[in-house]
């Protein structure tokens, strides 16, 4: 590099950077199996008003040597958000981009907490922004970068590894450190001949199988983009698709070619897709069946192919040349497979009823199975969803010629058997217990259409529980135990034997079912079921054999009966109130999974009163005084509310007529009124979320302030928004901010949900009643609230990061329900401001701003905060001018974001008082600012800009 360039962009990087003259480009990468835009990299590139364009080869070795190549990063990060955060204001479709990340930024600053702090500046949902790290940045000091880089992905970023292959530690790089994603050099691809493609389809294979997804760089034909989409390369990058740009000519220039861009919830889809290794069954085989496999021409040699199917069109994405070879003599594909026409929409009658029947079959999980004939050679077809996604879902299918395949001699053998029996059977089951498989080989259910499973013993367990009659499982579990069996067959030489059992046939009710296990030989046993219920309960009458006893029930079978129904919320309790038992209606009522959640514990330990005392003394009556209780009114927290109930409780007498505790139950008050009201109630619950409505908090509002006029105990009222939420409507439809809002309302009932009252209102707003000590427990409910809120990562698979803003504020401070809630709107908005208002503007605006370059007199930008009751009014600077750097004797990069108050300590407070005049009430103020240390007297104005909490302040010298 010449000499000369060297020390220019030494001498000037910095105000290169402050002045936007370096600046991010943008280059495209593609989906293969979509050819649509997934992601922009940000490539730097420097404009120089003089030299023109300068490239990064020449800058960055430079900045890297001066030790500042942390603040390009940032500013580029910087640029990329805000290009995601205006496209998320505007309601366009937000793309993701990576950008590079330097070696050296983990050694000249905390780059985590960098990245992390301009990534919540802008508040950008953490899937949008990938971070690229150099392979050779892995060779030192591994321990601490292996650190960062977990930290990065804990929070939900992905690190990709560029340019792998390009040094020697690659392999080694991969190993150490989990990335989610590899970016292939693109000097594999130059010249592209035979090796070049080996070289490729090895390393895609080897990523996959380490769950790593993979890109190439440097694509530049058609030629080398179908070979690495039909090895299973799942994006592309290079000239081909398109040259680093800025950020609109990039979008323009894919217009042009067509090229389409991919909505965030299809990337979920094609990731999964990408994660399917085409060029290996691994997908349908098992972890030990694979390990037998050694060599990979063994794994290209298994037929496979990967489909799209739509409502009204299906696409094939990829076949292997084993299954076009395989195909090419049934009737089944031919037409569907073309290479041409791979990832174009076809219409379905191109495949047969029976093949779009399995393909259905699959569509909800599980693997499908089916035989077919062609050409007098006996066919399987395996088929398993692999992803869904709203409008669409991707099968893969594997055909195996069985009649070739001397491997499945057994399975054709197995499967002329189970026709014979098929009609006699309802299940037929295959139990392998060499392998300790279980296999449905036929089924009239589709569910659970003829997938295999590991874990004989854990299957039957799981079957007797969803079917097998309460009282019969415990038989069932005894006979089905493949030692048992296995014994049996021994002890007696017999080679079956049938047992009966009530098994569940849908809709509550139970049926006699025939259970026969038939050895097959010392490995395999059928399991067959049929329907005897008829010849059983015949056999029963006829017999004169009574269900109980007398004909009648016994009392044990009705109390088991009785706890077995949702009927009646029963509990019993001993002498120290502890809980002994509870019908399961009780537990169901409060989402306890097990009465171990309370065994042993007292309502106060449980926690789900307001006020336990109430309670406490007349489970004390009952206990000391033996009296019995009526229909008590009372409240309980239940699911996020306080809950009217009634509860009537009488003494537990033992043989000797000692009281050893209680017996109680009790039912929800509103039920009752609903019943008596039909309907002319107003409802309490929002029906969406099925949390309080505005009403209903109201409601619950009252309750806490008597509590606390009664026995002191405050409240904090906290009021929760998500931020860009209508961002989220725009971009996945009004179905999927439904369920955010379902999501965070499921969250904040789950994490708060028996200790408070949960509620919705005003359609996107939550709101949390909480009984706390102190403020500073109040503090600590918002600050759960918060996590709450990051605990949601993913919604109906879609990762997400919500941003939420909180108000909060405690009922003692106002000692008025209407003065708390005002509070708390007020305190929530200045959240927001502080946070989402001020970066989305700040992102439009920061291209506006440079037109006050180069104004004579000094010209500044502040964002100042509404009234926050905890904090004095404070301005933060956003934007200065040149001539303020000059007067300031600071550059803007040091006072950017800086507070006034502590750069400025002698601006008073009426310049504070002007500044948020003019910046919330759109009026111009005027002043005059003393103190600064150059001794003179400035006159300025300021006037509102952008928007709210904006202000534009000129300062020009007054002479005197
Ligand atoms: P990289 O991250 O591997 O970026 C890919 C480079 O390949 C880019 O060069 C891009 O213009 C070029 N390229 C893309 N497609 C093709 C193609 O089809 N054919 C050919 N011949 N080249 C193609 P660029 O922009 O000059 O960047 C060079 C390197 O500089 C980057 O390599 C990256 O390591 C570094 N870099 C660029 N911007 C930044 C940045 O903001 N921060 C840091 N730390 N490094 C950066
Ligand atoms: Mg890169
Ligand atoms: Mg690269």
């Amino acid at each position: 590099m010449a000499r000369n360039l060297e020390d220019f962009i030494k001498q000037n990087y910095k105000k290169a950077i402050e002045r936007h003259e370096i600046q991010a480009y943008f280059q495209p990468v593609i989906r293969t199996s979509s050819r649509k835009l997934c992601s922009f990299e940000a490539l730097a590139r420097w404009i120089d008003p003089e030299l023109g364009m300068i490239y990064p080869d020449e800058f960055i070795p430079v900045l890297e040597k001066e030790r500042a190549i942390h603040r390009l990063d940032a500013a580029i990060l910087r640029q990329a958000c805000a290009r995601i955060r205006s496209s998320i204001t505007k309601g366009e479709t937000p793309i993701p981009i990576s950008v590079n990340l330097s070696r050296l930024d983990f050694t000249l600053c905390d780059i985590f907490s960098v990245a992390d702090q301009v990534v919540s500046d802008y508040q950008i949902p953490h899937d949008f922004i990938y971070f690229e790290i150099t392979e050779s940045v892995m060779a030192e000091e591994q321990e601490m970068l292996k650190g960062i880089v977990d930290r990065f992905r804990s929070a939900g970023f992905q690190i990709w590894m560029d340019d792998f292959g390009s040094a020697y530690s690659s392999l080694n790089a991969l190993k150490e450190f989990s990335f989610d994603e590899i970016k292939l050099d693109m000097r594999f691809l130059h010249p592209f001949n035979l090796r070049a493609k080996r070289i490729a389809t090895a390393v895609v294979e080897m990523a996959k199988s380490i769950d790593i997804h993979t890109l190439v760089e440097g694509v530049e034909t058609e030629e080398q983009f179908r070979y690495l989409r039909n090895v299973g390369c799942e994006k592309v990058q290079g000239y081909y698709f398109g040259k680093p740009a800025p950020y609109e000519e990039a979008l323009a220039r894919l217009q042009e070619k067509g090229i389409g861009t991919e909505a965030p919830h299809e990337r979920r889809y094609y990731d999964e897709i990408g994660r399917i290794d085409f060029l290996s069954a691994v997908p349908f085989m098992t972890r030990e069946e694979h390990d037998t496999i050694t060599t990979a021409r063994q794994l290209n040699s298994i037929p496979l192919a990967l489909a799209e199917f739509a409502s009204d069109s299906f696409s094939v994405l990829f076949y292997n040349s084993a299954f076009e070879e395989t195909a090419s003599g049934t009737e089944l594909f031919s037409i569907a497979l073309d290479q041409e026409m791979l990832s174009q929409p076809q219409p379905y009658y191109l495949l047969s009823d029976k093949l779009i029947n399995l393909i259905d079959s699959v569509k909800t999980g599980g693997d499908g199975r089916m035989l077919f004939t062609s050409n007098e050679e006996y066919f399987e077809v395996k088929a398993r969803c692999m992803t869904k996604s709203r409008e669409k879902y991707c099968v893969l299918i594997q055909l195996t010629n069985l009649t070739r395949d001397t491997q499945s001699e057994n399975t054709a053998y197995l499967d002329e058997f189970v026709r014979r029996i098929n009609d006699i059977f309802d299940r037929i089951t295959l139990m392998n217990v060499r392998d300790n498989l279980i296999r449905p080989l036929n089924t009239t259910t589709k569910e659970d259409l003829l997938s295999g499973r590991y874990g004989i013993r854990e299957r039957v367990r799981e079957y007797a529980e969803k079917y097998i009659y309460p009282d019969d499982r415990a038989e069932f579990l005894r006979q089905f135990n493949p030692q048992t069996a296995l014994d049996r067959f021994a002890v007696n030489g017999c080679v079956s034997f049938s047992e009966l059992f009530r098994t569940s046939v849908g809709h509550g009710q139970y049926a006699w079912m025939e259970y026969t296990l038939l050895k097959i030989d010392r490995d395999n046993y059928f399991l067959l079921m049929r329907n005897v219920h008829e010849t059983v309960t015949g056999f029963l009458r006829k017999n004169k054999v009574k269900v109980d006893g007398d004909g009648y029930f016994t009392p044990s079978h009705l109390w088991n009966n009785l706890l077995r129904s949702n009927l009646l919320r029963l509990f019993w309790k001993d002498r120290d109130r502890r809980f002994v038992g509870a019908s399961q209606a009780f537990l169901d009522y409060y989402g306890f999974t097990s009465i171990e959640e309370i065994l042993g514990k007292n309502d106060e330990e449980v926690g789900w009163h307001v006020h336990p005392e109430a309670y406490m003394n007349d489970e004390f009556q009952v206990i000391n005084e033996g009296e019995t209780i009526h229909f008590m009114p009372g409240l309980c927290m239940n699911e996020g509310e306080n809950k009217e109930i009634l509860a009537s409780k009488t003494p537990l007498y033992d043989a000797n007529g000692e009281i050893r505790g209680l017996l109680g139950f009790f039912i929800d008050r509103e039920l009752l009124t609903v019943n008596d009201r039909r309907g002319t109630e107003i409802p309490r619950r929002d029906l969406l979320t099925g949390l309080l409505n505005s009403r209903g908090i109201s409601e619950e509002a009252t309750v806490f302030r008597d509590e606390y006029y009664m026995r002191g105990a405050d409240f904090v009222r906290v009021h929760i928004m998500i931020n860009d939420f209508n961002a989220y409507n725009e971009q996945f439809g009004f179905d999927f901010g439904d369920k955010i809002l379902n999501s965070l309302g499921n969250a904040l009932k789950e994490g708060f949900g028996h200790t408070c009252a949960v509620g919705r209102h005003a359609g996107l707003e939550f709101v949390v009643l909480h009984q706390v000590k102190d403020e500073k427990e109040a503090h600590e409910i918002c600050k759960k609230v918060k996590a709450i809120g990051d605990s949601v990562r993913q919604v109906d698979g879609v990762p997400v990061t919500l941003y939420l803003s909180v108000g909060c504020s405690l009922f003692s401070e106002s000692h008025n329900l209407k003065e708390q809630s005002k509070r708390c709107e007020l305190r929530l908005h200045a959240d927001r401001d502080h946070t989402v208002s001020a970066q989305s503007s700040l992102a439009h605006a920061s291209e506006i701003f440079r037109l006050f370059d180069s104004l004579p007199f000094s010209y500044c930008v502040y964002h100042v905060s509404r009234e926050r009751t905890d904090e004095a009014d404070d301005a933060v600077i956003c934007y200065v001018n040149h001539k303020f750097e000059e007067v300031g004797g600071a550059s803007s990069g040091e006072v950017f974001g800086g507070s006034v108050r502590e750069l400025y300590p002698y601006v008073g407070e009426e310049w504070f008082a002007n500044v948020k005049r003019a910046a919330w009430n759109d009026e111009k103020a005027e002043g005059i600012l003393t103190g600064a240390p150059d001794g003179k007297r400035y006159r300025y104005t300021a006037r509102q800009i952008i928007c709210p909490g904006y202000v534009a302040v000129t300062y020009q010298e007054e002479k005197s």
